[in-house]
């Protein structure tokens, strides 16, 4: 027996403030009977709808997946490209990814059906360190270096504190490996900071979310999150 506001934010309706509101709205029933307790609880039997629809409660499901290059991060591509969820053909439940990683991104990449520890996740003011290894057209100097690290303004917002550490340099070829670990999750970010310092990203991976990595893991490989993870990210 869960708390119907828990039921409905783990179903993606909205935050767990937002469903309490809707409750209150009278705009829920359980099994035909308008509810408008927020403490009421139901099982999974439970036929729930929110105006009218119903809302559909699934076993909540949570993988983290090696995303390979040249695959969406979406459900479906009406291009018919390469999908993340091409990778999961088996699970029964409608999961979905966390965020995204560009087409050309590898690495790791949350996929859930728990709308609520999505939204979380996604939040501007949920922040957890994500990793990047990104392989550069160029050698950077130490400014360019302190200027990342510092926080640089894209899309004229500043990106707070980073950490920049070079992994490997050639100079023959002038290109160089560099390790960016942000807070923020914003569109392209990793790519739009290093072109601010004149860098552009030829390879990029996300090796860590938080506290999870990739561990042994090859491109295409899933796994299920244990519950201590679960726990541990929200
Ligand atoms: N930053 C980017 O530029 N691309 C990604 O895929 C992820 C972070």
């Amino acid at each position: 027996m869960e708390r119907l506001q828990k039921v409905m934010a783990h179903a993606g309706i909205a935050s767990r403030r937002k469903c309490e509101e809707i409750i209150s709205q009278g705009r829920v029933t359980v099994n035909g009977q308008t509810v408008t307790e927020l403490g009421f609880k139901v099982k999974q039997s439970d036929k729930i709808e929110v105006d009218q629809v119903p809302i559909y409660l699934e076993e909540p499901r949570y993988f983290l997946f090696y995303k390979p290059r040249n695959v969406i991060s979406a459900v479906s591509d009406d291009k018919g490209r390469p999908v993340v969820l091409d990778y999961f053909k088996h699970i029964d439940q409608r999961i979905y990814p966390i965020g995204r990683l560009d087409f050309d991104t590898t690495g790791l990449l949350l996929l859930t059906n728990d709308g609520e520890f999505a939204n979380q996740l996604m939040h501007p003011r949920y922040q957890v360190d994500k990793v990047y290894v990104a392989k550069l057209d160029k050698i950077l100097d130490k400014e360019a270096l302190r200027k990342l690290e510092r926080g640089i303004i894209i899309d004229g917002k500043k990106t707070s504190k980073a950490r920049a550490k070079v992994l490997d340099t050639n100079l023959e070829k002038k290109m160089s490996v560099v390790q960016l670990t942000i807070h923020e999750g914003w569109n392209h970010q990793v790519k739009k900071m290093f072109e601010a310092v004149g860098a552009h990203v030829v390879k990029l991976k996300r090796e860590k979310f938080g506290p999870l990595n990739l561990g042994k893991m090859q491109p295409g490989e899933y796994r299920e999150l244990l519950p201590n993870e679960v726990t541990e990210l929200k």
